[in-house]
């Protein structure tokens, strides 16, 4: 490393932490549950994981990996096309198309790894993409890597996103594609894709969504926000990493043809390892609890409820919504971590989200619920809330 190079890197470290935006680790040394243990022993009560239905540390799925590990081993040291490809794969991915209505789907590492995969293979340079300014950032890298040409609308903006579909019309696209999040993850905001939905058809657009923090728990039996509105999406892509267990794993879903083709043509599943077989069993047996799951979606959401109400009536300043999400705001980003770190010291773990997450300014502590926090929990936690803020006034 030259001097110049390395002194550059301190440098910009510096800079990061001077600015509050330094990010720290917490390590667990216990499941992912409503409660974690530190290595210094301490339990804490966990408000960020994005473990909606509980199912991280289930015995059904647990069970279900250790079993694969035993018939069918550790690891895939392969490829899907070269003999990177098992039953469980294939099982995988036609129960995940039939869980969320679409023909077949197609298995990636991560839903960063589908999302970075599933533009490039579909749309050329005669094509256009139409992208929400909040989307995820592997969208955003995946829209980067495609040829199409590229046009952003500002978060929700229905308005504009009816402009940037008429500029890309009338700038003689071939196939027009949207693309957003199914729920923003950074606000638990939905996206209106009924709108979305009735302008695509309009316009002889395609709709893609992301349904990361949405499959398993909103909409009818778990099926996602196109479930939700009682629509269809044309391309869905999703992780294995939030509510279906929050193992490892993305996912499109499609049509036979769309999915067909990113099989031949898309560059993160042609040149990256195959899911290890306890994911995907694993993966399988989260279905069955998130299809069952109803129960669990109801606790999710009375959790959610109780939570949200029990921080407005502490004067909490939260953006409003209805999934479990819960962003209480702090606006600055110090105040957001001095907020998380006094809550750590009072035995709730939550975040400070600030930028590069979050718009500068915008900064906040992203609260989540689960379907595995009691109310004893909760009210542990909003008590704690209600300290740390009395401390910080
Ligand atoms: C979490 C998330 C991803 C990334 O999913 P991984 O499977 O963890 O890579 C992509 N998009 C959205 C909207 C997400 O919330």
């Amino acid at each position: 490393m030259t001097q110049a190079f390395h002194n550059d890197i301190v440098d910009r470290l510096t800079e990061i932490r001077e600015a509050g935006l330094w990010k720290t680790e917490t390590e667990l040394t216990s499941p992912q549950a409503s409660h974690v243990m530190t290595g210094e022993g301490r339990d804490l009560i966990n408000l960020c994981a994005n473990n909606y239905l509980g199912l991280a540390d289930h015995p059904a799925l647990i069970a279900a990996a250790s079993e694969a590990m035993d018939t069918h081993g550790w690891g895939m040291a392969s490829v899907r096309f070269i003999c990177g490809t098992q039953d469980l794969h294939r099982q995988l991915e036609q129960r995940l198309a039939a869980f969320l209505g679409q023909d077949d789907a197609i298995l990636f590492a991560a839903c960063f790894d589908a999302n970075g995969a599933v533009f490039e293979p579909l749309l050329g340079p005669e094509d256009a993409v139409i992208s929400d300014a909040l989307n995820h950032a592997s969208i955003i890298d995946g829209i980067r890597l495609c040829k199409a040409r590229r046009y952003r609308f500002a978060n929700s903006d229905i308005n504009e996103l009816e402009a940037r579909l008429r500029e890309a019309r009338d700038g003689g696209a071939r196939h027009v594609m949207i693309a957003t999040d199914g729920v923003f993850s950074m606000d638990g905001y939905l996206a209106k894709l009924p709108e979305i939905r009735a302008l695509a058809d309009r316009y002889d657009a395609l709709v893609m969504v992301d349904d990361c923090h949405a499959t398993g728990f909103m909409g009818p039996k778990g099926a996602g926000t196109p479930a939700h509105f009682g629509l269809r999406a044309d391309i869905l892509t999703g992780t294995l990493g939030k509510a279906l267990g929050g193992g490892i794993g993305g996912y499109v879903a499609a049509s036979q043809p769309v999915v067909d083709l990113l099989r031949q043509r898309a560059r993160p599943y042609l040149f990256s390892n195959s899911l290890p077989p306890a994911v995907a069993a694993a993966s399988l047996a989260a279905l069955d609890l998130v299809e069952a799951g109803d129960d669990l979606r109801a606790k999710l959401f009375e959790n959610t409820a109780y939570w949200r109400a029990g921080l407005e009536a502490r004067g909490f300043d939260c953006l409003p919504g209805e999934h479990p999400i819960v962003p209480v705001m702090t606006y600055d980003a110090r105040r957001a971590q001095e907020l998380a770190a006094r809550l750590l010291d009072l035995g709730v773990l939550v975040k400070g989200f600030v930028y590069p997450v979050v718009p500068e300014g915008r900064a906040r502590i992203r609260t989540q619920m689960n379907a595995a926090l009691s109310r004893a929990d909760l009210d542990a936690a909003l008590d704690a809330f209600e300290r740390a803020k009395a401390a910080s006034s």
